[in-house]
């Protein structure tokens, strides 16, 4: 069995297990688990001289919200199993989190890394035009993003191209969302990810029934912690969590190798090597080892790459009190199982990674609305603000102390909303999976408890749809 095969057994046992715990109406389960529709085209671009033809998919699991919502990858090793299991988890995090949307997922077999900028983007929009005959891109229908080895550049492609298709739909910008903030994007969403993983640890650590199970002491400073992959998301989560919470990453592993530093790694450094490099050799603390980097011990593993990669060759060795899902699937089911009795806790990634598409669900209300965030409220607020310091300073004869000042008169732009939004929305995603854990006790864990959640809302929907 392939590894993408196994990543949609794993969502579908995960799926089971909880399903098991909700009295659903006969049927309802198995009409909830399966993706509703899996498309795959094969189209040609002309590229070096040569017809390249290539397979795309986009996946449709659930529409009980529309539009649907989910990422676009590139990569290789990209299969419809892979895909639908994306889509699945695309669905529960949509539920679970709240957001007015179903779940979908799209890839493309191509190797970003072979092709330049003006290739990838003749690859992108060939791509667009056949999703498009399919209202597979769509504002009101089916909203793609980025994933891995997609960014800004492919979204806004995609974004230009759809416009290109339908140039009298006022709402076109909507079709796609993690477009660049001068193209219709919006402040904080590159970031989006690795920022909503600082927010559930922070919220994880406000709970001292939860972080005391794995033998935590309080707070997040001077935890060590060991990340996999250094892309959009593991990146934005160690610079975060290391810069504003004093965390220390003392590993973080690469395809190609691995930086370890027990004192901490200067995250920012690192960056600018592997930009400039393309790899981490040559940085110090640099090892060629990548593999055995999961197993070193830790306090909180976090892995943010691929999926699979805790299975059972080597989940025995697994060293650490918590596992932050910042990937999708990062933890094989049967690895789940192992971990969990050992009393691993782990934070499951359709919560754990949903700072992306929360953000995302911010910049497509924002490309509906026309509008940006904070624009009629900015200056209204600074005016009010001004107005009470001045008479307080007036009524108490004394000048208010100036970086208070500061804070509390200035109005908030698109990014403070943003982030406001972000963290409000991941803290309370955290508080329910954690109240519904301990208020059922066949509730073994963490993701049970969050998948129990979002089954129930997906059947509520179909239940109110007279399914
Ligand atoms: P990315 O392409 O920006 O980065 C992925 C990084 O992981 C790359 O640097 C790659 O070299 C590295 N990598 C790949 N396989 C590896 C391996 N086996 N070992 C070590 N490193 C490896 O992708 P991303 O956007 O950061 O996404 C990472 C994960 O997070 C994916 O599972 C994705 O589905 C999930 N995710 C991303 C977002 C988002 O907003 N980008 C949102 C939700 C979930």
């Amino acid at each position: 069995m392939s590894s993408s095969e196994n990543f949609l057994d794993s969502v579908n046992k995960m799926f089971d297990q909880s399903a098991d715990l909700l009295n659903l109406s006969n049927g309802l389960a198995e009409k909830i688990k399966v993706a509703n529709s899996t498309y795959t085209v094969r189209f040609g671009v002309r590229l070096r001289d040569k017809l390249e033809t290539f397979t795309g998919f986009r996946s449709v699991h659930s529409e009980h919200w529309e539009p649907v919502k989910g990422g676009i990858r590139y990569s290789p090793f990209a299969s419809q199993m892979e895909v639908e299991a994306l889509a699945a988890l695309m669905s529960y995090k949509c539920s679970l989190m709240d957001l007015p949307f179903g779940g979908s997922k799209g890839a493309l077999i191509v190797d970003p890394k072979k092709w330049s900028k003006k290739e990838l983007q003749r690859i992108t929009r060939r791509f667009t035009q056949e999703l498009a005959k399919r209202d597979l891109i769509h504002p009101s229908q089916n909203v793609p993003g980025p994933d891995m080895g997609t960014g800004e550049d492919e979204m806004a492609w995609m974004a230009d191209e759809y416009k290109r298709l339908h140039p009298t739909e006022i709402d076109a910008l909507a079709c796609v969302t993690g477009k660049p903030v001068r193209k219709g994007g919006i402040e904080g969403r590159i970031e989006a990810t690795g920022r909503g993983i600082q927010y559930v640890l922070k919220e994880f650590f406000e709970h001292p029934e939860d972080y005391k199970k794995a033998k935590f002491s309080p707070g997040l400073e001077g935890q060590k912690i060991i990340i996999q992959g250094f892309g959009n998301v593991g990146y934005h989560a160690a610079k975060f969590l290391s810069e504003e919470e004093d965390s220390r990453i003392t590993a973080i592993t690469e395809h190609k190798g691995s930086v370890i530093n027990d004192e901490g790694i200067d995250v920012e450094s690192l960056k600018n090597h592997f930009d400039e490099k393309g790899s981490f050799e040559g940085f110090d603390g640099f090892t060629s080892d990548s593999n055995k980097i999961l197993e070193k011990k830790c306090d909180i593993l976090i892995p943010a790459a691929v999926e699979g990669v805790i299975n059972l060759t080597n989940v025995n060795q697994i060293n650490t009190k918590l596992i932050v899902e910042a990937a999708n699937g990062p933890v094989t089911a049967e690895a789940d199982q192992i971990l969990c009795k050992k009393g691993v806790l782990i934070i499951p990634d359709f919560y754990a990674n949903a700072g992306g598409v929360t953000v995302s669900y911010f910049e497509w209300v924002k490309n509906l609305t026309h509008m940006r965030y904070g624009l009629m409220q900015r200056r209204e607020t600074e005016r009010r603000q001004t107005a009470l310091i001045d008479g307080l300073e007036e009524m108490m004869d004394r000048d208010f102390p100036v970086d208070l000042k500061e804070i509390i008169v200035n109005g908030a732009t698109e990014i403070d909303l943003v982030r406001s939004g972000l963290e409000e929305t991941m803290r309370n995603g955290y508080k329910k999976i954690s109240r519904k854990w301990h208020a059922d006790k066949r509730i073994r864990d963490l993701r049970t408890a969050a998948m129990v959640i979002a089954i129930k809302r997906i059947a509520d929907s179909y239940y109110f749809l007279g399914i």
